[in-house]
């Protein structure tokens, strides 16, 4: 674990004055100062990567995040910056060859999306089966997959102050951007939760909600302070804006407006949590970044922090070991370590679940009780939340434990069962029961309630 280097493009810089946010997608590529550390071929193969997988990142995350003496190994270039291995090597071909051949949009388009749709860019049934129905109508913006918790996507949030080259939510949907639409949006979601006394929590997610301005975020959260909703009792918010974008909470136009709006939350009697996302150690070390914490945290919210195994990015003990260990220091509390989803690029990220799991424990065991509040491994697949605890020998068999920590059917939850052990296997798709058996003790219900769903769409 070296220590940082001084950065070569600018000195880390901090004021409270307003600072212009100002992003690069895949058509301003050209003009990132930094990229002339690269050559032509490297420039150009990420201007192809990038029509496929989401590109954007602003000038905060290029001038304080990223090491430039260390491109292309940078784990935070790698987070933001499409590489060449993200795509599959005939994929990354054609569409070399297309941008090569022609200027011509629709062509470009064309082979990008039929690129995107072989990355499965909706995983876990995400639409089909968390979608509620009322009426016959879908409920946009809602997904409610486990008893207690509803996931709500406000339309305005479905972005992010700069894209991760792992995620693939962006493809999920494009919204409305004006206020009417969110009020409109903000009662169907209030509606929803009055009819449903058994959820506690309500998870504002996206893309990022935080890129939402104070008064529309205040139109969703106001409106939530509602005697009909005193069974909501927690709000969580899930950003990656304390690393992407540390100067909402701190110099933005409306950032002392955003902390009031969270403490009037408070005061009104939810907890409100920030469920960060935080990637690499490095995330945590700008002054902006700290001072966004402390800020957050002077409201009385609840930082958690959750982030996904990653290939090239953190497939380390020592950087979660440090990780956590930072965050606990600035008062975080480390909640989830995801293993990466099976879409967009993860031949590129994923690792095997055996090394997932060794990763966890030699992580665990050198931190503190204090931040073995994580949980993980952890897949997010249709039936649920599978944790892999670990490896083990039962009657002459090696086995991966495996256990739900939260499932569709709460009966699932905390019942350990048991794969046969497989040293490639990346994903549940892979696993295959142990001893013998036909299949796991969830399958036949889960297939169940997916086809039960779809019967009930489809009339
Ligand atoms: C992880 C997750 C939640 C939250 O689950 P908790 O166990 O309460 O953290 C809710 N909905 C979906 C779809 C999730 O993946």
């Amino acid at each position: 674990m070296a220590p940082l280097k001084p950065n070569p493009i600018k000195a880390t810089r901090f004021d409270a004055k307003p600072e212009a946010f100002q992003v690069y997608t895949e058509r301003q590529l050209d003009k990132i100062d930094a990229l002339t550390l690269l050559t032509e071929a490297q420039r150009f193969e990420m201007r192809v990567v990038a029509h496929v997988l989401p590109f954007r990142v602003n000038r905060y995350v290029i001038d304080n995040l990223i090491d430039w003496h260390n491109i292309p190994d940078d784990p935070i270039f790698r987070l933001v910056f499409p590489q060449r291995e993200m795509l599959a090597k005939d994929d990354f071909d054609q569409m070399a060859a297309i941008l090569r051949s022609t200027d011509d949009r629709s062509l470009i388009l064309d082979k990008a999306s039929r690129i995107r749709k072989k990355l499965n860019p909706h995983p876990a049934e995400q639409q089909t089966l968390n979608v509620p129905y009322e009426n016959d109508e879908p409920i946009d913006g809602v997904q409610h997959k486990y008893h207690e918790t509803v996931l709500f996507f406000p339309s305005q949030g479905q972005v992010c102050h700069s894209f991760c080259t792992f995620c693939f939510r962006w493809a999920q949907f494009i919204g409305d951007k004006n206020l009417r639409f969110s009020c409109k949006e903000a009662d169907r979601l209030r509606e929803y939760l009055a009819r449903h006394k058994n959820v506690s929590d309500l998870l504002i997610t996206g893309g990022d909600p935080m890129v939402m301005k104070t008064d529309h975020l205040a139109v969703y959260l106001e409106s939530l302070i509602h005697p009909e909703l005193n069974h909501i009792q927690t709000i969580r918010i899930g950003t990656k804006s304390l690393s992407f974008w540390p100067q909402r909470y701190v110099s933005d136009e409306d950032s002392d407006s955003l902390l009031e709006l969270l403490e009037k939350i408070i005061k009104a009697g939810k907890h409100v949590a920030i469920m960060a996302h935080y990637n690499h150690w490095r995330e945590m070390t700008t002054p902006l970044a700290r001072e966004a914490i402390r800020r957050l945290r002077a409201t009385g919210v609840v930082i958690r922090t959750q982030s996904p195994l990653l290939n090239h990015i953190n497939n380390d003990p020592d950087v979660w070991i440090r990780m956590w260990r930072e965050q606990v220091r600035l008062g975080l509390v480390p909640y989830y370590m995801f293993v990466e989803r099976d879409t967009g690029a993860r031949r590129y990220f994923e690792v095997p679940l055996v090394r997932a799991w060794e990763v966890y424990r030699r992580a665990i065991q050198r931190v503190s009780g204090l931040a073995r509040t994580v949980r993980g491994p952890s897949m997010s697949t249709g039936p649920g939340k599978i944790e892999i605890q670990g490896v083990s020998e039962i009657q002459g068999e090696k086995v991966f434990v495996l256990r739900f920590i939260q499932a569709r059917n709460p009966e699932w939850v905390q019942r350990p069962f048991y794969a046969r052990f497989d040293p490639d296997a990346t994903w549940l798709e892979h696993l295959k029961p142990a001893f013998g058996e036909k299949q796991f003790f969830f399958q036949e219900a889960y297939e169940t309630m997916c086809r039960n769903k779809f019967a009930a769409e489809t009339h």
